[in-house]
């Protein structure tokens, strides 16, 4: 799908300057984000995992070809573009490869995100980082928190967070201000049961795909009716729907992976990047992409008949929360089937006994046999 580049140029203008008068970390909090996630495959698997990257996952990452494609797509949305994964770097020939040609044509993101797994000393470090600079790169993002302090030593961050702030500017370097000293407490909480509970109990992340299977069993359970929505699901919102994150002027982040799929941050697939484009489907409504994003908007993680005046005006069985785990492959089953009458719908509970997989049937486009409209595994909790 060619499309024009100035469509992309008119919209990263005023990113590009909103990022130079701000910085990218104001600029993104403002504008919001859109992102490549180049590949599954990471160089750790942290327990707290949106996407479910770990090492073992196929070894497919992008293309030049479909970064560029990408790129060009995410830039016209006017939001602030990065390249995220799994570990990008992993890759690094390839992806260095394809951040030159996006650079060549007026595409480069404008930054990364790494888990400073590469950073072995401070040469390896600059190497790489000022190679980002040089190809057009406003920054860094960096993730450090206890899950990824689990895998990568945290010298490792801190190096990388010195070094990205000496050449990009601190306002560029999107990561935490803890203290070095902090970032080699989280390492010591991922290694002591009891912290690592009281961590997550107290900063629950989303819990989707490896979140979902890896630290749900710390977090208490309920009906979900009840659930708080600290715990785990719209605990930045008021209400027990998940609209706030599938409005188009408030979604925080919008995805397109190396399957060519637009999905949400929380992995909800919403269209192919062979038959539309991520402008189209926020202009559109994320919301009307199909009926799981339709539910998950107006009902929240309970979908048709779980929320909180459904069930209590029902009374009885209701699904609990850490049991309402979406696992559907067929996008043209009607909403009704979700959950009816405050229970899950069969569908529901035969995918709920299924086991998760990896992301190999993660490919759009291939109908499974006897399964029309398939579009790989979409999850939630
Ligand atoms: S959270 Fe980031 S670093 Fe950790 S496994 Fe997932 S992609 Fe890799």
């Amino acid at each position: 799908m060619n499309r024009p580049i100035t469509d992309a140029a008119a919209g990263r203008g005023p990113a590009d300057r909103l990022i130079a008068e701000l910085g990218l970390v104001r600029a993104g909090g403002r504008l919001r984000v859109a992102g490549l996630i180049y590949t599954y495959r990471c160089t750790i698997g942290c327990r707290h995992c949106g996407f479910g990257c770990r090492p073992g996952r196929p070894d497919v990452h992008q293309t030049t070809a479909q970064v560029l494609r990408n790129l060009r797509m995410l830039h016209e949305l006017g939001r602030v573009v990065h390249v995220a994964g799994g570990e990008a770097m992993l890759y690094w020939d390839d992806l260095a490869e394809a951040l030159t040609a996006a650079h060549e044509a007026g595409l480069a993101p404008h930054f990364i995100e790494t888990n400073c797994s590469f950073a072995a000393d401070d040469a390896a470090a600059r190497r790489r980082l000022e190679f980002l600079a040089s190809r057009g790169l406003a920054g860094v993002l960096l993730s450090a928190d206890p899950y990824h302090q689990e895998h990568v030593g945290p010298e490792r961050f801190c190096r990388v967070r010195r070094i990205a702030r000496e050449i990009f500017g601190q306002a560029n370097v999107w990561c935490t201000d803890a203290p070095d000293e902090r970032i080699g407490e989280f390492a010591a909480i991922a290694r002591d049961e009891r912290r690592l509970r009281a961590h997550v109990r107290e900063h629950p992340p989303v819990i989707v795909c490896t979140a979902y299977q890896r630290l749900r069993g710390y977090l208490d359970d309920h009906p979900v009716a009840e659930m708080p929505l600290e715990a785990g699901w719209g605990r930045r919102y008021a209400t027990p729907d998940c609209m706030v994150e599938w409005s188009a002027e408030t979604m925080w982040e919008i995805h397109i992976d190396p399957y060519d799929n637009i999905q949400t941050n929380c992995g909800i697939i919403l269209g192919s990047v062979t038959r539309t484009t991520p402008r189209a489907v926020l202009a559109a409504g994320p919301e009307n992409a199909n009926w799981v994003a339709g539910e998950l908007a107006l009902r929240g993680p309970g979908g048709a008949g779980g929320g909180a005046a459904g069930a209590s005006r029902r009374g009885g069985a209701r699904p609990r929360a850490h049991q309402v785990q979406l696992l559907l492959r067929d996008t043209s089953r009607p909403a009704r089937d979700v959950a009816r009458d405050g229970r899950p719908g069969r569908a529901l509970r035969a995918l709920n006994a299924a086991p998760l997989t990896g992301g190999a049937e993660k490919t759009p486009g291939r109908p499974l046999p006897g399964r029309p409209g398939w579009s790989g595994p979409l999850v939630c909790s």
